[in-house]
């Protein structure tokens, strides 16, 4: 029989690209073949990055089609970005398809595209050809996309996804509430910018429901009253839970191994892990304020520092710093982080709460020191620290700095709570039987397998 042949669109950023791979690789284990679609700038990275000494297996077919964008122009500037991916990549997604459909024995079965690339279901639609459409954020962030119409109508926002006012939101009872400041669209640029990705989002996710599956990478007991708000939404998280030896996972920066002979020294739960995603930048004074904080601190650590992460050269420690911290420290440019924080010897994790760092470190039980950058990592923060309870944040000064002292002080807090350890733990179990043969996100995501190899 033909393998079902799913094509896979991932948003181009790497916080997507990485569980659209883990999420290939779970469709690859139940007989699909995968064609997996990046943008031509990311597809570049993406191999650039591959280990030297291989041991990829070449199981995902890779492709590229433009963003829209030139080569140097600024791909973190999201408006820019959003505006050129809706008026680019719908076409070039046709052509692509049309290219792959040629050959007889090659045809795309169904699309399985990012939630917040909606535009790639309405071009499935349009072909014929069945889509999913897969979100790797909270189902509470999906909740507040699918509820922008209502936020509308209510005047709590206008058309173009300003707040009228100053206000709480709570989208359920049972679920935290936010400032209408803190929508997730209003962290970007300027004015112009938070409005393109406020149209990109709501026409994204507008065009997402015509999907024939709603999917989102997260758990029932995490998030249960967001879960009410998008009834047809089926959660299969945390995608995370099977990375194996030899698989392709999408990384924009080449891993850095060797940290992990480096933790496989330490004593167990001795080394605070420090990373802040792919998109997180910090200024030459609070840089230097972490690496003060980390040496403070006295406790070994293992800080992820990529080349891009500071708005300076990134080799711009404190004086002396990197000598004094030698026998404790580890830097790296990007560490293979699933690994790392799968490892014994981590105690902690410093993190600027992204999505699927969360659901690693929660995946692994790890404790979280919460240091949220923008965007939903407000939101994911809050599930952290006050409603899971299995973190603490990180105050900043009156200045708007995170003081080096308030980084020792809550490193200690956090390494000396017992019930956040054991929660922490609980967690981890919690997360581990979803996946886990008969879980929930187990029989979510088989389901989901099942309707879509039988509906032709
Ligand atoms: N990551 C990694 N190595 C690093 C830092 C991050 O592999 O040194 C991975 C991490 O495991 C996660 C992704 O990059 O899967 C970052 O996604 P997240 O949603 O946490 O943050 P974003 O980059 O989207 O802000």
């Amino acid at each position: 029989m033909e393998k079902p042949h799913a094509l896979v669109v991932p948003y181009p950023a790497q916080g997507h690209v990485i569980p659209f791979m883990e999420l290939s690789h779970c469709l690859m284990d139940h007989g699909f073949k995968i064609t997996f679609v990046n943008t031509e700038f990311n597809h570049a990275r993406v191999v650039a990055a591959l280990p030297k000494m291989g041991r990829v297996q070449e199981q995902i077919r890779l492709v590229s089609i433009p963003d829209g964008m030139a080569p140097g122009e600024d791909r973190n500037d999201l408006g820019k970005q959003c505006a050129s991916i809706l008026r680019v990549m719908p076409h070039g997604l046709e052509a692509l398809i049309r290219k792959i459909n040629e050959s007889d024995h090659d045809k795309i079965s169904c699309i399985i595209a990012d939630g917040t690339m909606g535009w790639a279901v309405e071009v499935a639609v349009k072909m014929g050809i069945r889509a999913a459409a897969v979100w790797t954020v909270t189902v509470s962030l999906c909740a507040l996309l699918f509820h922008i119409p209502k936020l509308i109508e209510d005047g709590i926002i206008d058309t173009d996804g300003f707040p009228t006012t100053q206000q709480m939101i709570k989208l359920s009872p049972t679920m935290p509430q936010f400032n209408t400041t803190q929508l997730v669209w209003l962290f970007v640029g300027d004015r112009d910018a938070q409005r393109s990705l406020f149209r990109y989002l709501h026409e994204c996710t507008q065009a997402a429901k015509l999907a024939n599956w709603l999917l989102c990478n997260s758990f029932y007991e995490i998030e249960p009253s967001a879960c009410e708000l998008v009834p047809n939404i089926r959660l299969i998280g945390p995608l995370l839970a099977g990375r194996r030896l030899g698989r392709l996972e999408g990384n924009f920066w080449p891993e850095d191994p060797t940290c992990l002979s480096w933790l496989d020294e330490q004593p167990p739960r001795s080394v605070v892990y420090i990373a802040f995603g792919s998109f997180t930048i910090f200024n030459r004074r609070q840089f230097h304020e972490l690496a003060l904080g980390l040496e403070l601190s006295n406790r070994s650590f293992l800080w992820v520092v990529r080349p891009d992460l500071t708005d300076g050269p990134s080799d711009a420690y404190p004086d002396g710093f990197e000598a004094r911290v030698a026998g404790r420290g580890r830097i790296v440019g990007w560490s293979p982080q699933q690994k790392v924080l799968a490892h014994p010897s981590i105690s902690c994790f410093l993190t600027h709460c992204g999505w699927n760092s969360t659901m690693e470190g929660m995946s692994n039980g790890v404790p979280f020191l919460c240091w949220p950058y923008f965007g939903d990592q407000l939101q994911n923060q809050i599930y952290i620290s006050d409603v899971w309870k299995v973190g603490l944040h990180l105050k900043h000064d009156s200045s708007g700095i995170i003081p080096r002292e308030e980084i020792k002080g809550k490193l200690d807090e956090l390494l000396g709570d017992e019930g956040i350890r054991a929660r922490s733990l609980e967690l981890k179990q919690t997360a581990r039987k979803n996946v886990a043969e008969g879980g929930s996100s187990f029989k979510n995501f088989n389901d989901f397998i099942e309707a879509i190899k039988l509906e032709k």
